[in-house]
């Protein structure tokens, strides 16, 4: 097919590699000119502004940081909706709220053209390895006129519930990732304060009912398991800083039903309180830092 993929970063820069891999014709565009080249001499077509990107592609996809960004993208004169085909079927794929992509959504559907959300979840490596797993708002038709070209970038895609399910689904499952990152980091400090040797904590929570697929995976301690980012000071992996926008998106969706969700506010001030110690690059199991600190 013929694709349009606009945002390269951490994320879309694999994904489109991926969808070139598969044997599709992949244009790119970024604001930032090098991402482009780079990209241009991997397989992709390198395009110099937005309007040449989305002319005469079947399908849009865009890897973008915030909302603000997929309304400029979208809505803007040179956007994707004004000069996109009629037909195109548009794919967003960013972490954004959930009014954003209804909005958005709204005018591409009087225009006639097809959306769905898509946001992700798997981080670089599942970009980068097309593992990644897909949560789906959108019709049942454009779902499944999506679901070849979303299985070429990953390897589970899941039909949420209509535009912005995807989104929704995104939303509370990384308030349960921050806020079980802090009880994580908590349980370790305390456990070490108590005289216990983390990993023989970890041996033993790890088969009992403190067990997470955080602790498994992203554990903010070093030298336990292969891929914690504690083994490499912290590198990330998943920044604090787009934990701190996770959690401010699930605040706003919170507030937005009426819902009171204390530990995922107390999550996001103390992932606030962390960046404003300028350690919003750290990955977000640095929050352990935080609780070292103020034990
Ligand atoms: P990133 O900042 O690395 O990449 C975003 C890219 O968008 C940048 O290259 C930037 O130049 C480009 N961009 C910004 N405004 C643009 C515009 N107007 N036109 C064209 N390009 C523009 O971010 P990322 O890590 O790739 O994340 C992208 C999205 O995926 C975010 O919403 C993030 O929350 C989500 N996400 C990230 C991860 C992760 O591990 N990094 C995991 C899951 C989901």
């Amino acid at each position: 097919m013929n694709i349009g993929f606009i945002g390269l970063g951490n994320m879309g820069k694999g994904m489109a590699l991926n969808l070139v891999k598969a044997g599709h014709k992949v244009s790119v565009y970024d604001i930032n000119t090098e991402a482009v080249n780079n990209l241009n001499s991997k397989g992709c077509v390198g395009c110099s502004d937005l309007l040449t990107v989305v002319s005469d592609v079947e399908v849009v996809i865009s890897m973008l940081p915030e909302g603000s960004h997929v309304r400029d993208v979208y809505l803007s004169e040179n956007g994707v909706i004004a000069n996109a085909n009629k037909d195109a079927l548009l794919i967003e794929c960013s972490t954004i709220d959930i009014n954003t992509i209804k909005n958005v959504g709204e005018i591409a559907i009087n225009k006639g053209m097809r959306i769905i959300d898509a946001p992700v979840s798997g981080g670089i490596v599942g970009a980068d390895n097309g593992t990644l797993t897909f949560m789906v708002g959108g019709s049942e038709v454009n779902f499944n006129s999506a679901l070849s070209i979303l299985s070429d970038m990953g390897k589970n895609v899941i039909h949420a519930g209509e535009l912005g399910a995807g989104l929704a689904v995104k939303i509370c499952n990384n308030m349960i990732l921050g806020t079980t990152m802090i009880a994580l980091a908590e349980s370790f400090t305390m456990a070490k304060k108590l005289g216990l040797d983390q990993k023989k904590f970890f041996e033993i929570s790890s088969k009992a009912t403190g067990m997470s697929w955080a602790m498994l995976n992203h554990l903010p301690v070093a030298n336990i398991i292969e891929t914690s980012s504690a083994n490499n000071n912290f590198k990330p992996g998943f920044a604090a800083e787009m934990m701190l926008k996770d959690l401010s998106l699930a605040q706003n969706a919170a507030d937005s039903v009426n819902i009171s969700t204390p530990i995922g506010l107390k999550a996001l001030d103390m992932y606030k309180e962390f960046i404003n110690q300028g350690k919003g690059s750290l990955d977000y199991s640095a929050i352990i830092k935080l609780i070292e600190e103020s034990s």
